[in-house]
C-alpha cells in the first residue's frame, strides 16, 4: 500500500518572515500519520524552513536544484548544498521550468540522477500542453519526459521516486482535470515505469496529479487507484492545504 505524498509547491512566493509564519499557521492543519507533507518554498528560504519545520511532520523541499556537485554556475543551488542543510525532497522538471528557464528531459535525467546519489528524493514533473491534449498525443508525449527522466536510474531507486502528472493547461488556471483524465494518463505512466523496470517497482513509486487542485477537488482525485497524493501550486499557501492534505 503507497503511502500517499502531498506536496506545495510555493514558486516564487514569500519572504523568509512570512514562510515562518505560514508554516507555523500549517503545522497543526497539515499534521496527520496518513500522508507524507512536504513543502516546497523558495531557495532563499529552505535554511530557515527546515528549522521552522522541526518537530512536526512537515519536511522541506526545494523547488529546483543544477544537476552539478559545484563550480562556476552562476546563481544555481548544488545538490549538496541541499542535502547539506536537510532538505529531502527537489520538484525537478515543473513545466515553468521548462518553459521559462529551457530544461529538457535530459537536464530533467542529470538531475534526477544527482538527487539520488545524494539520497533527495525527486519530485519529477511531467505533463502535457492543452495543443498535445487536443492533438490526441497526451500520453505517447508523457512516456516519453518518463522514459527520458529515469534513464540510469535503477530500480531501487526509481521506487522511492515520486511522479507529478501536471497538465500544463491545468497549472493556474483553475481548470483542474477530472479524475478520470488524471487517471487515465497516471495509470499509464505506472504502465511505462513497469516497463521500463517491472510491475514491483510500478507498484511501488508514487504518482502525484497537480493543477488547480483545491480543498473541493483533492478527495475525488486523490481516490483513484492510480494517484498517490498531489502536488499543489496556489492552494498550498492557503490555511486550505489542511483541508487538502485531510482530503478524506
Ligand atoms: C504547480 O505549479 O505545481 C501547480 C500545480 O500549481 P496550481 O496548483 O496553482 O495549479
Amino acid at each position: 500500500m503507497r503511502k500517499k505524498i502531498i506536496a506545495g509547491n510555493w514558486k516564487m512566493n514569500k519572504t523568509t518572515s512570512e514562510t515562518v509564519t505560514l508554516i507555523n499557521q500549517l503545522k497543526p492543519l497539515v499534521a496527520t500519520e496518513d500522508a507524507d507533507v512536504v513543502f516546497c518554498v523558495p531557495a532563499i528560504s529552505l535554511t530557515t524552513a527546515v528549522e521552522a519545520a522541526k518537530g512536526s511532520n512537515i519536511q522541506i523541499g526545494a523547488e529546483n536544484m543544477h544537476f552539478e556537485e559545484n563550480g562556476a554556475y552562476t546563481g544555481e543551488i548544488a545538490p549538496g548544498m541541499l542535502d547539506d542543510i536537510g532538505v529531502r525532497y527537489v520538484i525537478i522538471g515543473h513545466s515553468e521550468r521548462r518553459e521559462y528557464f529551457a530544461e529538457t528531459d535530459v537536464t530533467v535525467n542529470k538531475k534526477v540522477l544527482k538527487a539520488f546519489e545524494h539520497g533527495i528524493t525527486p519530485i519529477i514533473c511531467c505533463g502535457e500542453s492543452l495543443t498535445q491534449r487536443e492533438q490526441g498525443v497526451t500520453i505517447d508525449f508523457i512516456r516519453q519526459q518518463i522514459k527520458i527522466a529515469f534513464l540510469n536510474v535503477t530500480p531501487e531507486q526509481a521506487k522511492t521516486a515520486v511522479i507529478a502528472y501536471e497538465p500544463i493547461w491545468a497549472i493556474g488556471t483553475g481548470k483542474v482535470a477530472t479524475s478520470a483524465q488524471a487517471q487515465e494518463v497516471c495509470k499509464a505512466i505506472r504502465e511505462c515505469v513497469a516497463e521500463i523496470y517491472d510491475t514491483d517497482t510500478a507498484a511501488a513509486i508514487r504518482i502525484q496529479y497537480g493543477g488547480s487542485v483545491t480543498a473541493d477537488s483533492a478527495a475525488e482525485l486523490f481516490s483513484q487507484p492510480d494517484i498517490d497524493g498531489g502536488l499543489v501550486g496556489g492552494a498550498s499557501l492557503k490555511p486550505d492545504f489542511g483541508k487538502i492534505v485531510n482530503y478524506k
